[in-house]
């Protein structure tokens, strides 16, 4: 088989600008170590989310040329709807200005105390929306998804049995939704089964319990199931998500991830008295129904972006990508995430750097190098984002010391990535010089965005 091609070509450029690892050591120590505090500028190559960070069409580009501003009734946003309404098979359409505000309004009338939202595993802003409506959320991801090194085929299945059981124990009546995610980000990207889909579906069914799915990355799940459920091989991609939403009754969406838009999100259900009450809602925090908190423009790069990522030379390009970067740290010896997820590399910091204990924050060590000596910025997922402390102020570390490369769309080439590859090879190589860090100030909420540290010597 010949190389795969990045299916377009390039019309318009951002200049990287380069610096020295000096530079940027002391970049980073002015920064106190936490990446989310170093200029964007002084990157070269931002791995930092894959979200509202793609790269857009020159159709998209047109489209917001094309996109009518009209408070009312605008074409933009019949436009909008009649994809979005292609793709679910669901006609309420009710576009928001990200995917948090979809969740925001459907917690807001669904939520409330005592209430349990159940999931594969719920992101952490519907889980803040979940528990900000006084609700539960409950994460019930299959067995295999919880084991990072050990390589499975849908690893973001959500377990089945345990639902059932859920069900029985707190009662129909207090489950107002079951929420499938696709892929499963905060499990690594990692793909759900239209088996899964199906079974899960059966049970809600059974139990009178509504489905919903959260669509972030749908195009790439679709073509995950094309790639490993046999029955789908000669299944178009489209007709594969046309048929993973058929099982739900409502979706919500950040059109930031497969939508290639750079803001925007929605939310769709089948429900016409649902839908009202969800409308009611939206033109007090977002706007008029026609475009919720969006420009016309972004209606039509979000319209168009929709149809482009389900293509299947670029559903090809972007889960090679991640793939290709993964089998060349997996060929290094680098500790990785198995099998490689559809938005992002994740290189297992504990087993990384053994040397460094959880409390001194490994993954933050690990993303603090990879920045010094490529520019590579990466994020910490572990015990500075998750860690907590005990009642005598012990700290208390995460399950899993990760540090995440997630890759933006269709924005960097295949050099971009050999040269990441290199980047994190040689840190491997060298990884005995890299030493822990400690906190010296901190937030008490989602402390990994603005903590300072320092290294432990
Ligand atoms: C990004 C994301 C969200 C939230 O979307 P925003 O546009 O960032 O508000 C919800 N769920 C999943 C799975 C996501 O990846």
């Amino acid at each position: 088989m010949k190389t795969i091609i990045e299916p377009f070509k390039i019309k318009s450029v951002e200049p990287i600008n380069f610096n020295t690892p000096e530079e940027r050591r002391q970049i980073l120590k002015d920064a106190f170590y936490n990446l989310f505090l170093v200029k964007s500028d002084d990157v070269l190559i931002d791995l930092l989310t894959d979200s509202g960070t793609s790269a857009m069409s020159s159709d998209q580009w047109a489209g917001i040329m094309r996109g009518d501003e009209s408070y009312a009734g605008s074409p933009s946003f019949f436009r909008f709807k009649d994809v979005i309404e292609d793709i679910t098979g669901m006609p309420q359409v009710i576009p928001t200005h990200q995917g948090r505000a979809a969740e925001k309004i459907l917690f807001s009338i669904l939520g409330g105390k005592g209430k349990y939202f159940v999931s594969n595993t719920l992101f952490d802003t519907t889980r803040a929306n979940i528990e900000f409506s006084g609700a539960e959320g409950v994460d019930l991801l299959c067995a295999e998804g919880k084991q990072p090194s050990v390589p499975a085929q849908f690893k973001g299945n959500l377990d089945v049995e345990a639902l059932k059981r859920f069900i029985v124990e707190k009662g129909a009546a207090n489950i107002p939704l079951c929420i499938i995610t696709v892929t499963n980000n905060s499990g690594g990207g990692q793909p759900v089964s239209m088996q899964n889909i199906k079974d899960v579906r059966a049970v809600c069914t059974e139990y009178g319990i509504p489905m919903f799915i959260d669509a972030c990355r749908f195009a790439e799940n679709a073509y995950f199931i094309k790639l490993r459920e046999a029955a789908y091989a000669n299944t178009s991609v489209k007709a594969i998500a046309q048929e993973m939403f058929s099982y739900a009754d409502g979706a919500t969406m950040s059109a930031k991830k497969d939508a290639f838009a750079n803001i925007g999100g929605f939310l769709a259900v089948r429900d016409g008295a649902l839908a009202q009450e969800c409308r009611n809602l939206l033109v007090i925090t977002e706007g008029f129904p026609t475009y919720g908190g969006l420009a016309g423009r972004d209606l039509e790069a979000i319209a168009i972006g929709l149809q482009e990522v389900m293509e299947e030379s670029y559903l090809q390009y972007r889960i090679r990508s991640i793939e290709y970067l993964t089998n060349k740290l997996i060929a290094a010896g680098v500790p990785v995430m198995q099998p490689a997820g559809g938005h992002a590399v994740y290189l297992d910091a504990k087993a990384f750097l053994p040397h460094i204990p959880p409390h001194e924050f490994p993954g933050q060590a690990l993303a603090g190098a990879l920045y010094e000596v490529g520019g590579v910025r990466g994020v910490e997922i572990g015990s500075l984002m998750f860690g907590k402390y005990d009642e005598n102020g012990a700290p208390v570390a995460a399950a899993l010391e990760l540090v995440r490369l997630a890759i933006p769309r269709r924005v960097y080439t295949q050099s971009h990535i050999d040269y990441v590859s290199e980047v994190v090879i040689e840190v491997f190589e060298n990884r005995n010089d890299i030493c822990g860090l400690r906190i010296v100030e901190e937030a008490p909420l989602l402390r990994h965005f603005t903590a300072k540290l320092a290294p432990v010597r």
